[in-house]
């Protein structure tokens, strides 16, 4: 079982004209509201690609979560460990102009309640599946707890951070794109390229880090062996949530006994999918799709 410890929010999308400067009201479309957060989206895409999938959370008391737990489990997610605390539901604010510019903000809200004490005995868990979008400190607990319990960690540095060596210590698979990546190493690490950039981080800690490069495809290294994997050539319609299926489905292969470079192969057909429709969580593809892309 993979258990995914992460942020869920609803996004609150408008189209508009053009993005409001500062002190100016624009009017724009209806409100659509979209399921989001990188733990809640990863969660989904892991499971619909085929694994089984528990989902650990902070939501608040309002009907914004009845929403965020209602997607989760159209997922076959299970949402068991979900904890309902005293804040509201994680929101994010996203302005969408004509002209393919966004302006984003994040209200974290309960997001910012799960704490060190939440995780669940992870007796059920080979993995765990972390991202950045909660406090650094309960990420930091949990992904130490696996590791003592022998469960592999698998850690999305997102959003950009530089982190220190004692949870990189922790990790078993990191997975970032190229500025997460630069990012984590903190600001003294600006150049270099993706052979001497991964080889830093591997001393740092982590078994195997994965960058995903958007059109370019990703590429890996575990100890000295190193993958490059091409992107899917897909028609793109959107490439919102491309990393988060990206990083679910290779948690699933990887669960189910896949070696890495079967794992980035099924990721990247997964996440090509998701570019290829509108949306995050309702554009991911399902199991038998990833298949038929494979074959
Ligand atoms: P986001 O946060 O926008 O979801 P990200 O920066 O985390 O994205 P990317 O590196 O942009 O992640 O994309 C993740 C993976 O998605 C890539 O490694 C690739 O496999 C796939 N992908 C992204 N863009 C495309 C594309 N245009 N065509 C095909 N596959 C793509």
């Amino acid at each position: 079982m993979i258990l995914t410890a992460g942020s869920a929010n609803l996004d609150f999308v408008v189209r508009v004209p053009h993005i409001a400067a500062p002190g100016e009201t624009v009017l724009g479309s209806d409100t659509v509201l979209m399921p989001g957060g990188k733990g809640a989206n990863q969660a989904v895409a892991a499971a619909r690609a085929g694994g089984k999938v528990a989902f650990l959370g902070a939501l608040g008391n309002d009907a914004f979560a009845d929403m965020l737990l209602g997607s989760l489990s159209d997922s076959a997610v299970d949402t068991r460990h979900v904890r309902r605390v005293a804040a509201p539901t994680g929101a994010a604010y996203i302005s969408v102009a004509e002209n393919g510019e966004n302006a984003i903000t994040v209200a974290p809200g309960a997001n910012n309640y799960l704490r060190p004490g939440d995780l669940p005995e992870l007796h059920e868990a080979t993995h765990l599946l972390l991202q950045l979008e909660i406090p650094l400190e309960t990420v930091s607990a949990y992904a130490s707890a696996a590791r003592a319990a022998g469960v592999q960690v698998v850690l999305n540095a997102a959003p950009a951070c530089a982190l220190d060596t004692a949870l990189l210590a922790c990790v078993d698979i990191l997975i970032v794109n190229e500025g997460e990546l630069r990012a984590l190493q903190g600001a003294v690490c600006t150049d270099g390229d993706l052979e001497e950039l991964t080889a830093a981080v591997l001393a740092r800690g982590p078994g195997t880090v994965v960058v995903t490069l958007g059109a370019r495809g990703c590429f890996a290294r575990s100890g000295q062996k190193t993958h490059r994997i091409p992107a899917y050539p897909v028609k793109v319609i959107d490439t919102t949530g491309a990393g988060d299926t990206f990083v679910g489905v290779m948690s699933t292969w990887l669960a189910q006994g896949a070696a890495l470079p079967e794992a980035l192969q099924a990721a990247s057909a997964g996440a090509a999918l998701t570019c290829t429709r509108a949306g995050a969580q309702p554009s991911m593809p399902g199991r038998q799709e990833i298949l038929r892309l494979l074959a």
